[in-house]
This record gives structure tokens, C-alpha cells and sequence, in this order.
């Protein structure tokens, strides 16, 4: 290993994959897993405290993203979220008689693009709009796109990858004009961006507790009062009977203890993170030749810098940066093994062989302008290394 190697440093810039739990959120979780372990339907005090902790966590929750507290159902994260989300959707509009029409985009997280995909196979078309190079979805194609028979629209707030934020406000009055719900993906939005139900102008939105410094495996739907949703799930009455299953107290606490922090804190860590993003970017582009920002030009959530380094492949940046001890992501999906690269970076329209070096750095709350100046130290080094050892001249 070079001189630089250094197994003791531990930087995390990948809060776009999970974040740390936040100490008070663990705090808040544990009386749950202990004295207070009580199944929340039981009608003695072990079942009502757990209900009263449901009440406030739903409260919290709710007015992260300016909703009333009964258009909130738990659920076990972003994914079940969306999915509860596009599959209640459809299969509510259909017993209505309505038909199946889903207009989507290119970027969105797979936890809504395999759900389209699986609806697809089960009779259901699909409008997938493609986006700008800015990375934005572009509203012209969606507004043709939607027709008498378009049952939903799910759009996702902010990208995963790029950070890009989308117009879901302009999206939502181009669909609900037409009657069609909305649904956003606005896991990469919460907590790092203010969420305004209201504002967004959404029937449905999906959040996770694990992307704000809550846990894993707990997340929320909020379902606008009036919108058609059947459940996807059968069983209990649980969650107004849309999520049925005995709640997952300790996580619900602690996704409200999470949402409470982030609403609190919103204004001084979106700061603090821009400004730690700003001259991260400012210094990898100052510092390293033929490298663009993905999304740059576009509005975008602060914490989010996707990097596509020419002529090298992100994921040996990723595993050589890893070694140095800084943790980021490749834009890669190794799914299936083979590095391809980013469905995303290809929808901005980015040549697959340039797409190959994208990178994504997410910065957090807890990062620091130190963090950031020794990332700017190694990071010319490995591309230069790279650069040195890659055919792709
Ligand atoms: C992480 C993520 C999800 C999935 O959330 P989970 O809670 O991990 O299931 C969905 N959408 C986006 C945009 C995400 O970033």
C-alpha cells in the first residue's frame, strides 16, 4: 500500500446508501425493546403505551412533510412504501373501473422501476419519461403522456445518484388537472430539503427512516385523505387496514425521534453540508482534469455530488478510496456482476464508456471541513494512479 494508506481513518460519504443512527434516536428506541415491548393493539397499559407512542411518532413523522397525523401509515421502508404506494394505487383505480396507465421516469429508484416493470407484465402500461441532461424529468413529454385513462404519476423528489430535485409541484398540477394521482419518491428529499405536502401538491409520498439517521426497516406512506389505495398485504386492521401486521414500535419510535431532529436541525445542516459539498466539488474539479458534475447545472438536494471521472472506472476509484478509508459509491450497478455503468448517468444522456466513472459522494451531518480537505488530498492521487494503469486512454 502507498504511503497514504491509512487503516485507521474512517470517513463516510455515502449517506445516500444509509446514514449513522442519531445517539437520541437510539435513546429513544430502547425502553421499546425492553420494559415497553407491548403489542400496540392490546388494550392493557403494556398495549396503550405502545399505542401513545405510535400517536406521537406518527405526529413527528407528519410534520416533517406538512401532513396530518391520520394520512400517515407506517411501513417497513422506502420500498414497501412505493410499492404500497403504485400497487395500491392501480389496483384501487381498477376496481373503480378506471384503467392502468402508470407514467414514471428513467431515474427512478428501482423500488419503483421493478414495480412498474412487474405491473407491465401484469396488463398495466407504462410511460417512462426520459429526463434532460440537467438530469431533469421533462415535463413536456410527461404532460403528453398523460391520458384519459393515466391512473398515476410517480416521479421521485430528489435522485438517489445525482441529487437532482424534480418539479414535482409543476408535475402534480399537470396530473391532478386530469384527475390523476401523484405519488413522489421523496426518500433522498426528507430530511435534506423542506417537504411540504401541501406545497409539493402530492396524493402520495414515500419516505425512510434509515436515509435521516433513523433506522432500517422503518419507513412511512402518507396517503392525502380521499386518495384511492387498497392495501397490498392482507391481515389485521393495523394502519387503517392498508398495512396490516403488528407495528414495529421501537422502529416507528424511532423513525419519529429521527423526523423530529431532522425537521429541527433542517436549516443549520443544509448549510453546513452545502457548504462542506460546495468545496468538495470545487476542489475535485480544481484539483483533477476531465471530470464533471452529473447534475450540476440542475437544482439539487446539498448533500449530493455525483462526479464522472473520465477514463477510468468509478468502481476502482470507489475500492482504491475505500482502502485509503473513505467510504463513497459507484454509480454502478453490479447487480449482476459486470460493471455496467448507471442507468441514470445513461438517461442524462452520458456516453456509457464516460458513464463508467461515475461516482457519488453524499455527505452527512456529521461530516467535517477536515473529512472533506483529506478526501481532497487522495482523491488526484488515486485517479492519477488509475489514469496511470487504464487502457482507456
Ligand atoms: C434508499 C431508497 C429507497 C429504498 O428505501 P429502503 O428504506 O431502503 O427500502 C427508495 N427510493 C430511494 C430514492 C432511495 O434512495
Amino acid at each position: 500500500m502507498s504511503a497514504d494508506s491509512n487503516q485507521t481513518r474512517r470517513v463516510y460519504f455515502d449517506h445516500n446508501a444509509t446514514t449513522p443512527v442519531r445517539s437520541e434516536v437510539v435513546e429513544a428506541m430502547l425502553p421499546y425493546f425492553r420494559e415497553r415491548f407491548g403489542n400496540a393493539s392490546s388494550i392493557h397499559f403494556f398495549g396503550q403505551e405502545n399505542r401513545d407512542a405510535l400517536d406521537r411518532s406518527r405526529e413527528s413523522t407528519a410534520a416533517l412533510i406538512g401532513a396530518d397525523p391520520e394520512e400517515v401509515i407506517f411501513t417497513s421502508g422506502g420500498t414497501e412504501s412505493d410499492n404500497l404506494a403504485i400497487r395500491g394505487a392501480v389496483r384501487a383505480r381498477r376496481r373503480l373501473g378506471g384503467s392502468s396507465h402508470i407514467v414514471t421516469s428513467d431515474i427512478e429508484h428501482p423500488a419503483v422501476l421493478k414495480t412498474c416493470r412487474d405491473l407491465e407484465g401484469e396488463g398495466c402500461r407504462i410511460s417512462y419519461i426520459p429526463c434532460e441532461g440537467s438530469g431533469v424529468v421533462r415535463l413536456d413529454l410527461l404532460d403528453k403522456a398523460l391520458t384519459p385513462d393515466t391512473a398515476l404519476v410517480s416521479i421521485m423528489l430528489a435522485n438517489n445518484e445525482t441529487g437532482v430535485i424534480q418539479p414535482i409541484k409543476e408535475i402534480s398540477a399537470l396530473a391532478r388537472s386530469r384527475g390523476v394521482t401523484v405519488h413522489t419518491d421523496a426518500v433522498q428529499g426528507a430530511g435534506k430539503i423542506p417537504v411540504d405536502v401541501g406545497e409539493l401538491g402530492v396524493d402520495l409520498l414515500s419516505i425512510s427512516a434509515h436515509k435521516f439517521y433513523g433506522p432500517k426497516g422503518v419507513g412511512a406512506l402518507y396517503v392525502r385523505r380521499g386518495t384511492p389505495l387498497e392495501p397490498v398485504y392482507t391481515g389485521g386492521s393495523h394502519e387503517c387496514g392498508l398495512r396490516p401486521g403488528t407495528e414495529n414500535v421501537p422502529g416507528i419510535v424511532g423513525l419519529g425521534e429521527a423526523a423530529r431532529i431532522a425537521k429541527k436541525e433542517l436549516g443549520r445542516e443544509m448549510k453546513h453540508i452545502g457548504g462542506l459539498r460546495d468545496r468538495l466539488e470545487r476542489g475535485a474539479l480544481e484539483r483533477v482534469g476531465d471530470v464533471i458534475v452529473a447534475g450540476g447545472a440542475a437544482p439539487r438536494v446539498p448533500n449530493t455530488s455525483s462526479l464522472v471521472v473520465a477514463r477510468i472506472e468509478g468502481e476502482a476509484i470507489t475500492l482504491r478510496l475505500s482502502m485509503l478509508g473513505f467510504a463513497i459509491s459507484s454509480g454502478s450497478a453490479c447487480a449482476s456482476g459486470a460493471n455496467e455503468p448507471s442507468y441514470v448517468l445513461i438517461a442524462l444522456g452520458l456516453d456509457p464508456a464516460i458513464a463508467q466513472g461515475g461516482i457519488r459522494i453524499s455527505l452527512g451531518a456529521f461530516n467535517t471541513v477536515d473529512e472533506v480537505d483529506a478526501f481532497l488530498g487522495s482523491f488526484p492521487k488515486v485517479v492519477a494512479r488509475l489514469r496511470e494503469l487504464s487502457p482507456l486512454k
